[in-house]
């Protein structure tokens, strides 16, 4: 097996150090990769020798970007409708059904070269791991197939038919109106067919938004998922205080996303629960929908497990930049640019469940993020400006930046 060794890296960030030093930085470092894996970290005076050698010459490097919520299979334009919200108008989560009517008309080759586009812009800005969510289907087949799509780039792959409750359902003209049957269906054969391709179920539960799942709706998706063997998520308290973050706690979900509408309680709650349930911020949502940010210091001064994350989507933040949600948490969230660091690679490997990826530690995944810039503290200071790029080792013998999965 061949190794390489990364060396002339000026600040080496692991976020495999100690509660008191999260981002375990090493100064004048280095790190041996083999078989994609790190197999050594350290001082790059003590680093042991490599079959090929790979100098970054005073870069930062990062673990690579995890970004843990993404919707990024689905076809079609909502350009109109942001520079309409940007006018003053309202984001009540009916846009989706526009993208819901394109991505079913698009062939599975289209839907494949549009996610494979979009994923390979994330890794050009440092990103190596990426959920990707269901959600622009809600037909069994349609479901199905995104989930299908998905997973042949990723692995991290999430059943969302409880996105919205599609026209067809949801009343007016040509409807049923009837809920409960797309609920029933959700639970049912959608689930049925979509739980193989899937890692994770997730449901949109938001009562300020008719479009979108009550408590009650949203606590059958969950159940019915877990017991069809797949992990919980839940987007909540997005639009307005809800039921969202506590039904996740209730049952052990992984991650409750958005959370931008906390009470105390809830507060109180996802602290109690830090071992298990990660808030997963996405202030790219608060930043295209013109909306109040959550106060991040706050959840972590309370011990809230806290994570970053895009929510890339053609709706609420048609954006795939890490560097940029870390630029927002850190002016608009109150978190220092080495807490927003950690969040978006440690915070959201622990809201999927991983260990292997997030940190830079002996063991765990050769995924880098490399930065034209000599500290971490740039990606924030630095705002807007392309300085990350991606760097996978090991992976068919891949060296060069950009190189995905
Ligand atoms: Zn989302």
């Amino acid at each position: 097996m061949s190794s390489t060794l990364v060396t002339g890296i000026g600040e080496l960030v692991t976020c495999a150090g100690d509660p008191a030093d999260p981002l375990g930085v090493i100064h004048d470092a280095a790190l041996v990769e083999e078989g994609g894996e790190v197999a050594w970290v350290g001082p790059a005076s003590q680093a042991p020798a490599a079959d090929e050698r790979v100098d970054v010459e005073g870069r930062a490097v990062l673990p690579g970007f995890v970004d843990s919520h993404s919707h990024l299979v689905f076809a079609g334009d909502r350009a109109a409708e942001f520079a309409a919200r940007m006018a003053g108008e309202p984001y009540d989560g009916g846009g989706i059904g526009v993208s819901v009517a394109a991505t079913r008309a698009a062939s599975d080759d289209e839907l494949r070269s549009l996610l494979a586009a979009r994923l390979t812009e994330m890794r050009a800005q440092g990103t190596t791991t990426v959920e990707v969510k269901s959600g622009y289907g809600l037909t069994v087949e349609d479901e199905a197939r995104a989930l299908r799509i998905a997973r042949e780039l990723t692995d991290e792959v999430t059943f969302l038919g409880a996105h919205v409750v599609p026209s067809e359902y949801a009343g007016g003209p040509g409807s049923c109106g009837d809920r409960a049957a797309y609920v029933s269906l959700v639970t049912g054969p959608m689930l049925e067919a979509c739980a193989p391709h899937a890692r994770w179920v997730d449901v949109f539960c938001e009562p300020h938004s008719a479009h979108a799942f009550t408590q009650e709706e949203a606590r059958a998706v969950l159940t019915a998922g877990r017991d069809a063997g797949l992990l919980l998520r839940v987007h909540g308290n997005q639009l307005g205080h809800g039921p969202g973050v506590q039904l996740a706690v209730e049952l052990g979900a992984a991650s409750v996303d958005h959370c931008t509408y906390l009470s105390d309680a809830d507060v109180d709650a996802l602290a109690g629960a830090a071992d298990t349930t990660v808030a997963t911020l996405l202030p790219g949502v608060e930043f295209s929908t013109r909306s109040p940010y959550p106060d991040a210091a706050k959840l972590l001064a309370a011990g809230v497990s806290v994570a970053l994350a895009t929510d890339c989507n053609p709706g609420t933040c048609y954006s795939s930049s890490m560097p940029f949600v870390i630029a927002l948490a850190v002016r608009e969230m109150g978190l220092t640019p080495g807490q927003a660091v950690h969040a978006a690679t440690a915070g959201s490997a622990k809201s999927l469940r991983r260990e292997d990826i997030g940190r830079l530690a002996v063991g765990s995944r050769a995924d880098l993020c490399v930065l034209d810039a000599p500290s971490h503290l740039h990606l924030s200071y630095r705002a807007g400006v392309p300085i990350a790029r991606s760097l996978r080792l090991g992976e068919r013998g891949a060296t060069s930046p950009d190189s995905g999965p």
